[in-house]
């Protein structure tokens, strides 16, 4: 639209519109650099994609070999034919793939959407504050937008993105758009991005609006690392919840343990007063199992040939 200079009283204007644009740029005392692609479209991080599909081989188990996606079909898709679109099995198994994957972004974005309306109508506009414990709050929003949510309504043109790529990966999966299953998978990849950046703003949204607890000031756990093949085991004074992140599948047909109250375990260097409250209750205690509670001596464990297999010294 051509703009003219001049100047002009609002107290004559009569059924008159205005609208006044986002500001473009506002002062920001954040101090990260923008990062090379901010909301990145469906195809910006394809090359990547690609290196990550390449480097880790799709393998598919079609669930069916005939495809009945759309009013052409069905279509046969066994051995090397081909659906009157052009796509093989293994592209039409990518597409389901996308499809799944993009009807989950839908159900949290949704839900964020949801919120949003929702939170805005009844709180008005507040301001996003995670406390101080926190250190990197809205981590995806951070990394995907490249900028940082001040108040309730920046999330706003967060969830537009996610609904905008969206709407353009569905519309990948109509007939005859895309062909390849590797580009499928890209997308797919992508719509798992928008996933968690869905769930991540409905989160926010929810404890900021409703006041969820952000963190547990001094109250935080700390991760420790248990080398492959270090027998271990914990004992807690008070309630406690334990996670484990494990390096492999958990398989109870490959555990063994050693019983926590078994004689032959040289206590010497635990603090005694602690060492003498774990006697006191590991013995009576009913929360422990009968697979730690018979489980083997030190002596025993170390004449079963498994205990070979334990890495622990050759890691020294
Ligand atoms: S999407 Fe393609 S393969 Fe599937 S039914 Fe339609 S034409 Fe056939």
């Amino acid at each position: 639209m051509a703009s003219k200079e001049g100047s002009f009283s609002i107290e004559d204007m009569k059924n008159v519109q205005i609208n006044i644009g986002a500001v473009v740029k506002e002062a920001d005392e954040w101090d990260q650099e923008m990062g090379p692609f901010p909301k990145p479209g469906v195809a910006t991080l394809r090359d990547w994609d690609f290196k990550i599909c390449n480097r880790y081989k799709i393998m598919y188990s079609p669930a069916d070999d005939t495809c009945t996606l759309c009013t052409y079909g069905p279509c046969d898709l066994t051995g090397d034919k081909k659906g009157a679109c052009g796509i093989n099995m293994a592209a039409a198994c990518g597409k389901i793939v996308l499809v799944a994957v993009l009807m989950g972004t839908c159900a949290h974005t949704a839900h964020g959407r949801h919120l949003y309306h929702w939170c805005l109508d009844k709180f008005g506009d507040m301001p996003f504050d995670m406390g101080s414990e926190i250190l990197v709050d809205a981590p995806l929003y951070r990394t995907i937008l490249g900028k940082k949510p001040k108040t309730l309504k920046d999330f706003g043109p967060v969830l537009n993105y996610v609904e905008e790529q969206v709407a353009q990966l569905l519309a990948c999966t109509h007939t005859g758009q895309e062909g390849s299953y590797l580009d499928f998978e890209s997308k797919a990849l992508h719509a798992g991005m928008l996933d968690s950046l869905g769930k991540e703003v409905s989160d926010l949204i929810q404890i900021v609006a409703y006041d969820m607890p952000v963190s547990a000031e001094e109250d935080y756990s700390e991760w420790i690392w248990v080398p492959p093949g270090f027998a271990h085991g914990n004992t807690f004074t008070e309630d406690t919840v334990i996670e484990y992140l494990c390096s492999g599948e958990y398989s109870p047909g490959n555990e063994a343990g050693i019983s926590p109250i078994a004689d032959d375990l040289d206590w010497s260097l635990c603090d005694p007063e602690l060492a003498s409250l774990f006697q006191q209750i590991a013995h009576n205690t009913e929360l422990m199992t009968d697979k730690d509670r018979n489980g083997f001596s030190l002596a025993s464990w170390t004449a079963d040939p498994r205990s070979e297999n334990f890495l622990y010294d050759e890691l020294n």
